[in-house]
């Protein structure tokens, strides 16, 4: 391939992932096709795929305790500002990060020092400055915490596919607003069939999200699992006392570990804190299962579990009304997305672990690579 030929390509998958690689790849001088349908209206009644990013918050942060995640995530906060002058969508919020936990966890110390050996800003409280400088949290005693005051807080992961599919649009990707049904290779292209057509590429980056190896009809070792968060719509001096709030990562065994959004405005006009952290792995085999999981609406016994936690961890935490909304991640054993080539002309991008919506732009970045022949050496199988 030359350096400066246009190649045509298709990019399957209009959520966080595959946005964000159309918009590099386009802006990179290649022809694309964005394929993906819209969030559905009302997943009850709904019969097509769904995504991942059906909602409002989304916690954004540098610290990870992994160095890929940490690259990776500091290199997407650095373009935030970019997407949003591209597109004239805001997304992001610096409204910080608290991790916190018990003051014996070596989970908990380890933010402070991994932060301390990356360079991430970071100040540390202990149980007394965790009292003032967070009066809201219902029991500081025996814990310590760590705050990302930069570079951190949180995006709304709905906003950020807008701002990435409109910033591509501008920059000349033809979105196509329906789901692939199957795509065939042959020694010339790919043809993706569509509902009401199909497209022709060279090649095509699957980032369909936990519909990937569906859609491709094979096993790639990731495992997709149903995911329940609660959201608690707040009243007006809820939302006003609870105004100063960061996200937090609370830190502890599992069913005891929740992630927690501030008070966020809801396209319904409300303002909702969510938190999530289920403790119950369901793992989700076959398409038909993705569908009825996000049609059940999520578990009711998951969320009575996290209105208990949110309970235990803001004092006197007071809600108008709970919604209860399924989601769903992927898994695989490696730690790492699965970011490279599947063939000569198919490349995937996906495997995202509950936290790669923060990273998104840098993944999608990494796909356009793969897609064009250049793997990311982690990544490499
Ligand atoms: C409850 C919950 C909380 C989370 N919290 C955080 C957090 O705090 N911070 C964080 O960084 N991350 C978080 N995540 C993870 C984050 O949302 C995901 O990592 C991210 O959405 C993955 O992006 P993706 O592009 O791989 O998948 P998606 O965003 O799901 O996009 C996949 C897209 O593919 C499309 N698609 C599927 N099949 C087809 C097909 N056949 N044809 C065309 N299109 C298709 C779908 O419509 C969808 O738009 C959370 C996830 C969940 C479930």
């Amino acid at each position: 391939m030359s350096a400066n030929k246009a190649i045509k390509l298709a990019v399957i998958g209009r959520g966080l992932i595959g946005s964000a690689a159309a918009r590099h790849l386009c802006k990179m001088g290649h022809d694309v096709a964005l394929i993906g349908p819209n969030e559905p209206a009302d997943f009850s009644s709904h019969g097509g795929v769904f995504g991942s990013h059906y909602d409002e918050g989304r916690i954004t942060r540098s610290f990870d305790p992994g160095a890929f995640w940490r690259q990776v995530n500091r290199a997407a906060i650095s373009r935030y500002g970019e997407i949003s002058a591209e597109s004239g969508v805001e997304f992001y919020r610096e409204v910080g990060v608290l991790h916190v936990g018990s003051g014996e966890s070596s989970d908990v110390a380890s933010v402070g020092k991994i932060c301390a050996e990356a360079g991430i800003l970071c100040e540390a409280y202990d149980d007394t400055g965790l009292a003032e400088r967070f009066p809201f949290l219902r029991s500081t005693a025996g814990m310590q915490g760590y705050f990302e005051p930069r570079n951190a807080g949180y995006i709304s992961p709905r906003r950020l596919v807008r701002a990435q599919t409109i910033a591509a649009e501008r920059a000349g990707v033809r979105t196509i607003d329906e789901p692939a049904l199957g795509i065939s290779e042959s020694g010339s292209g790919v043809t993706i069939r569509t509902t009401t057509g199909s497209v022709e590429a060279e090649r095509v980056l699957v980032a369909a999200g936990g519909h990937t190896q569906s859609l491709l009809g094979q096993s790639l070792g990731f495992t997709v699992y149903g995911r329940t968060a609660a959201l608690f719509r707040l009243g007006a001096a809820e939302v006003q006392r609870l105004a100063g709030m960061p996200s937090m990562r609370c830190i502890g065994p599992k069913g005891q570990n929740p992630y927690i959004l501030p008070p966020i405005a809801y396209p319904d006009g409300q303002t909702w804190l969510k938190l999530g952290g289920d403790p119950v792995d369901m793992p989700l085999e076959s398409e038909a299962d993705i569908k009825d999981w996000f049609k059940s609406g999520g578990s009711i016994d998951v969320a009575d579990g996290l209105q208990k936690q949110i309970l235990d961890r803001i004092r006197d935490f007071k809600f108008e009304e709970r919604r209860v909304v399924p989601c769903m991640t992927t898994f695989g054993d490696t730690g790492l997305p699965r970011i490279g080539p599947l063939s000569e002309r198919v490349a995937v991008a996906f495997g995202c672990y509950g936290k790669s919506a923060k990273c998104s732009d840098e993944l999608g970045r990494l796909g356009g690579m793969a897609l064009l022949g250049e793997v990311k050496a982690e990544l490499a199988p």
